[in-house]
């Protein structure tokens, strides 16, 4: 297929990638019409600006002719000209300037449905188009004056980004590279809304309910490969409580509350992964990555690295919901980082995996009544499991922070600590994975994956100091919100 009456005015060559576009009519022209199968052109529209009519036609059968005419007008230069697919059209779109990918993928949405309506779907016949390329009348070669006609039709496909407080769910299909994840997809079945189809289609796959009514429509996006068109929505899902109480007060002033997004529960027929990732983390990761199956900047693929994730390209609807959504205020901005390494200094994105971790679950109590739930967690001194000075000294360096927080430092002698930190439990974690195994029976144990695995609680038979252990489902949450992509395993415990 080749767009028609096209000046690549831009000049930007190198941008449009593999695709040259050149005045065309000229170039068709010379092609024999009756070498063109059905209806030469279609049309698709007049240029904005200058009101240039533009067609599109079905070359796919005379490929060769229309190289033969431009090699004896052109020369060598006719290797330049690709006759593009529909596949084609999807695989170069990204790279072409905005205008000239909406044409293409018009001219491949239109040419494909050419394709699947050559005959008459009430009575066999061939058919012809009319209406300049946009419909079809049966040629009513049985003579039964068949009133069959056929108009392009449009598929709808909804697009849901479901977020729960500050994360959003987003969830990779067996077919896509290992780390790139888009917003929970699907087809809008008959006589469902496409706000149901959006809350079932999050539910089918991900094991998700979203609120009632939480579904909104955000924006929709033609996407002519063939005939879908994708209707972004915003979905709300609930948070999970869990009361925490450390047991120091009778009264039960001592109870706080820490929410997190509902475990999924995976239709692994639908769904390789899904995970919720925190707004901080995405945003952090925006654009660091591209899908390597689209990113032809670097000479082919290149793999996310692991621990990463990359999302589809800017022209997707899926990157504009999660964009969006990153890039608003969160609700209560907090001060005080919830995951960090001693002292409440950033930890690295990849925490080394060669060493024993000493971690803390302590809750930082404000002025006002409320509080924070947050990690603490540093490579212990001596690399391995963590002694009695490992888990002392992240303490001290907890109350360090806390007093620094509370602008007590000066008085930190005198004050109670109790009164701005709680410790609700520790122990150690050690962070693994990445590694594959070369005699894997399954594709899964191909799959390099990363664990975070967490001994709670300490002493015990394998020795070091006993420290409570932390309430592991809080402990899991506040984990995955720094580290999305490590599984984290609590042996002795289950998942
Ligand atoms: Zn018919």
């Amino acid at each position: 297929m080749i767009p028609i009456e096209m000046n690549n005015e831009s000049g930007d060559d190198e941008k449009i990638s593999h695709v040259r576009y050149r005045p065309a009519t000229a170039l068709l022209l010379q092609v024999p019409p009756e070498t063109l199968n059905r209806s030469a052109m279609s049309f698709l529209g007049f240029r904005a600006g200058d009101n240039a009519p533009i067609f599109c036609a079905d070359v796919s059968d005379v490929e060769e002719k229309i190289k033969d005419v431009v090699k004896r007008g052109e020369g060598a230069d006719a290797d330049n000209i690709i006759i593009e697919t529909s596949k084609d059209a999807k695989a170069v779109g990204p790279n072409l300037p905005k205008f000239d990918a909406g044409i293409l993928a018009a001219a491949a949405g239109l040419l494909k449905w050419q394709q699947t309506v050559r005959f008459c779907s009430e009575c066999g016949s061939r058919t012809k188009l009319i209406k300049a390329g946009h419909k079809t009348q049966c040629l009513d070669e049985k003579d039964i004056k068949c009133p069959g006609v056929n108009y392009p039709k449009l598929m709808p496909a909804v697009l849901t980004l479901t977020t729960c407080g500050d994360y959003c769910l987003l969830g990779r299909n067996s077919k896509w590279p290992r780390g790139f994840y888009s917003c929970l997809a699907g087809f809008v079945d008959q006589s469902e809304s496409l706000e149901q189809a959006a809350a079932r289609e999050v539910l089918e796959e991900s094991g998700i309910e979203v609120l009632h009514n939480s579904t909104k429509f955000v924006s929709s996006q033609p996407w002519p490969f063939p005939n879908q068109l994708m209707v972004g929505f915003r979905a709300e899902a609930e948070e999970k409580t869990i009361t925490i109480d450390d047991g120091t007060s009778k009264n039960g002033a001592s109870k706080s509350q820490f929410k997190y997004p509902p475990n999924p529960n995976l239709d692994r027929e639908e769904l390789k992964d899904a995970r919720w990732f925190h707004k901080d983390w995405l945003r952090e990761q925006l654009g660091r990555h591209a899908d390597p199956r689209e990113d032809l900047s670097r000479g082919g693929r290149k793999e996310i690295p692991l621990g990463s994730i990359a999302l589809p390209g800017t022209h997707a609807l899926a990157r504009h919901l999660v964009e969006q959504w990153v890039l608003e205020e969160s609700g209560g901005k907090n001060k005080i980082p919830v995951v960090a390494f001693a002292g409440g200094e950033s930890p690295p994105t990849l925490p080394p995996t060669n060493r024993s971790h000493v971690f803390a679950v302590v809750e930082f109590l404000g002025k006002g009544g409320g509080s924070t739930t947050a990690v603490r967690f540093q490579p212990t001194g001596g690399g391995g499991s963590p002694t009695k000075n490992d888990h002392e000294r992240l303490l001290t360096d907890c109350e360090r922070e806390a007093s620094r927080l509370r602008g007590l430092l000066a008085k930190a002698e005198g004050a109670n600590l109790k009164q701005i930190l709680k410790m609700l439990g520790g122990g150690q974690i050690d962070f693994t994975g990445g590694e594959v195994s070369e005699s894997a029976a399954y594709d899964d144990e191909r799959e390099a994956c990363l664990v975070a695995v967490v001994r709670n609680g300490g002493g015990g038979d394998s020795g070091g100091v006993e420290v409570p252990a932390a309430n592991q489902e809080v402990l899991s949450a506040l984990l995955r919100r720094q580290y999305p992509m490590h599984d984290v395993l609590i042996p002795g415990i289950g998942q």
